[in-house]
C-alpha cells in the first residue's frame, strides 16, 4: 500500500527521487519470517521508511540532489541508514532535498522542487514551500506517504521542514548518529535525525540512528538511552526558558500566538516558565553564514569529475579544464555561491576578519545556552518566523531565505538537540512549529517537553 501511494503521488509532490519499492517489501517479508520463526522482529520490524538521499545506500543511487552525484552507486552504507535497516526498517526509496542540503525550501534540488500537501485556506491552489532541506522527508511524512523518513540538519534542516509541515523532527545531540557515509555539507554541524508523525515515532527511530561509530571521529561514545520507555509529559519540577533576544521584529503575530500558547501547554504540564537571556543569539545567523560555507568550500572539493558521478570532458581538455567543466556543469547556482563565499572567508586576507571571527561567535552563543541552562532544562521558542511560504517566493532573494533559519541556527552552532513539534494552525490553515532545545545528551528532556506540547 505504502508503495502504491508512493507512486500515485509522484507528480503531484516530488518527493522522492527514486522508489525503491522492492527493498520495502523485503523489509516486510523479513518480518513474516521472523514472526514464523518465533524471533524478534526489531526496533522498526517491517516499518517502511523514506531515505533523505543524503544517506549513502549501497547499490542505490545517491546523489544529494545534485547533477554532480547523478547515478553515483555507492559501495558502501551509511552508518545510519545501515542502524535502521539492521532494526528491520525497509527502504521505500530515496527522497528529495536541497542540493548538498543547501537550502530552506528544496528548491535549490536538481530534481525539481518539492510541493508541500499543505493548501491555504483561502480557496486558492497555490504550491506551497515544503521547507528544506529535508522537504522531500517532510513532504512525504506529512502526506503520509511513509510513517517516518530521515532528515539531517546542519542549521535547521530537520526542524523547519518539520514545522512547515505538521510533524515532528529531532535533530539529536552533535555526535550521537554517525556521519560516516552521509555526503558532507558542513562537518562540525551535520547530525542527522528523524522525522515522523509524533514525538513517540521520533524517539523509537532514534533509538535506532543513534550510536557511537568508530569510524566517525567526532561520534559521541555513550550508550544510547531508552527515549521511548522514559517518555512522559509530566513536566512537574521542570524549569522552561523562555528567551527574550528571540522575540523578534519580522515574526509573524500567529508565530507568537502559538508560543504564548506552548508556553500555557507547558504550565499546564507541571512546568515552571522563566524568561532567560541568549545574548548573542543576533549573531548567530551571520556566523552560520560563514562557518557552513567554509567546511562546505572544503568538503565540496572532492567533487572533481574523477571520484564519483559526473565527469565533463571538453575535446582537448587538460586537467584543469576537466575539473572546471565539470563543476560548472554539475553544481547548482546555491551551491557555487556557497563555494565562492567559503574561499573567500577562508582566504589569507580574510581568514581572520571572517572565519576566526565567526568562531569566536560561535563560542559565545555556546556560552549563552550553558548560562541559561544553569536556570532552566529546556528551552521553548518557535520553529520558524513565519509559516510555510509559497514556492517561488524567496528564489530572488538568498538573504531572506537565510533569515528563516533565524530561530534554528543557534541549537546548531552549539551542537544542541532540538525539536520542532506541531503546535496548531495559523489564521490560513497552515502548520507551525514549536521548538524544544534541551542540554547537551538531554534528548530525553528534549522529547517529554514536545510529547507535553504535542
Ligand atoms: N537552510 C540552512 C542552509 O541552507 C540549513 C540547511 C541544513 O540544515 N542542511 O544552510
Amino acid at each position: 500500500a505504502f508503495n502504491a501511494n508512493v507512486a500515485a503521488a509522484q507528480d503531484a509532490l516530488n518527493a522522492f527521487i527514486v522508489a525503491t519499492p522492492d527493498a520495502a517489501i523485503d523489509a516486510a517479508k523479513a518480518v513474516d519470517v521472523k514472526r514464523a520463526k518465533g524471533e524478534a522482529l526489531g526496533k522498526m520490524g517491517g516499518v517502511p521508511i523514506g531515505m533523505k538521499d543524503l544517506f549513502a545506500t549501497k547499490g542505490v543511487q545517491t546523489t544529494a540532489a545534485s547533477h554532480i552525484l547523478e547515478g553515483f552507486k555507492p559501495e558502501y552504507e551509511s552508518t545510519v541508514s545501515q542502524k535502521l535497516w539492521d532494526a528491520g526498517a525497509g527502504m521505500l526509496g530515496k527522497l528529495n532535498l536541497d542540493q548538498f542540503a543547501m537550502g530552506s525550501s528544496n528548491e535549490t534540488s536538481y530534481f525539481g522542487n518539492v510541493i508541500s500537501p499543505w493548501k491555504r485556506n483561502d480557496g486558492g491552489n497555490a504550491p506551497l514551500a515544503p521547507g528544506g532541506s529535508s522537504g522531500g522527508s517532510s513532504a512525504a511524512v506529512s502526506a503520509r506517504l511513509c510513517p517516518a523518513a530521515t532528515g539531517t540538519d546542519t542549521g535547521g534542516s530537520i526542524r523547519q521542514p518539520a514545522a512547515f509541515t505538521g510533524i515532528s523532527g529531532i535533530k539529536p545531540t552533535y555526535g550521537r548518529c554517525s556521519r560516516w557515509g552521509i555526503v558532507a555539507f558542513a562537518s562540525s554541524l551535520d547530525q542527522a535525525g528523524p522525522m515522523a508523525r509524533d514525538v513517540r515515532d521520533c524517539a523509537v527511530m532514534l533509538e535506532a540512528m543513534a550510536g557511537f561509530d568508530p569510524k566517525d571521529a567526532t561520534s559521541l561514545n555513550l550508550p544510547v538511552p531508552e527515549w521511548e520507555a522514559n517518555l512522559s509529559g509530566d513536566l512537574k519540577g521542570r524549569r522552561v526558558g523562555i528567551p527574550r533576544e528571540y522575540r523578534m521584529d519580522g515574526t509573524d503575530a500567529d508565530v507568537l500566538a502559538s508560543w504564548d500558547r506552548g508556553i500555557e501547554w507547558l504550565k499546564d504540564a507541571g512546568a515552571e516558565v522563566v524568561d532567560v537571556s541568549l545574548p548573542h543569539t543576533k549573531y548567530a545567523l551571520p556566523a552560520y553564514y560563514i562557518i557552513a560555507p567554509a567546511e562546505a568550500s572544503s568538503n565540496l572539493a572532492r567533487y572533481d569529475g574523477v571520484r564519483y558521478g559526473l565527469r565533463d570532458l571538453p575535446d582537448g581538455a587538460n586537467l584543469q579544464d576537466m575539473y572546471a567543466a565539470t563543476r560548472a556543469a554539475g553544481f547548482g547556482a546555491e551551491v557555487k555561491r556557497r563555494i565562492m563565499i567559503g574561499t573567500y572567508v577562508l582566504s589569507a586576507g580574510f581568514y581572520d576578519a571572517y572565519y576566526t571571527q565567526a568562531q569566536k561567535v560561535r563560542t559565545l552563543i555556546s556560552q549563552d545556552f550553558r548560562n541559561a541552562f544553569t536556570q532552566v532544562d529546556v528551552i521553548l521558542a518557535p520553529t520558524t518566523p513565519t509559516a510555510a511560504f509559497g514556492l517561488g517566493d524567496m528564489v530572488s532573494d538568498p538573504l531572506a531565505m537565510y533569515l528563516n533559519d533565524v530561530f534554528a541556527v543557534p541549537a546548531s552552532l552549539a551542537g544542541l538537540p532540538a525539536m520542532s513539534v506541531p503546535a496548531g494552525l495559523n489564521r490560513e490553515g497552515l502548520p507551525l512549529g514549536l521548538q524544544i532545545v534541551g542540554k547537551p545528551f538531554d534528548e530525553q528532556g528534549v522529547l517529554n517537553a514536545g510529547l507535553a506540547i504535542e
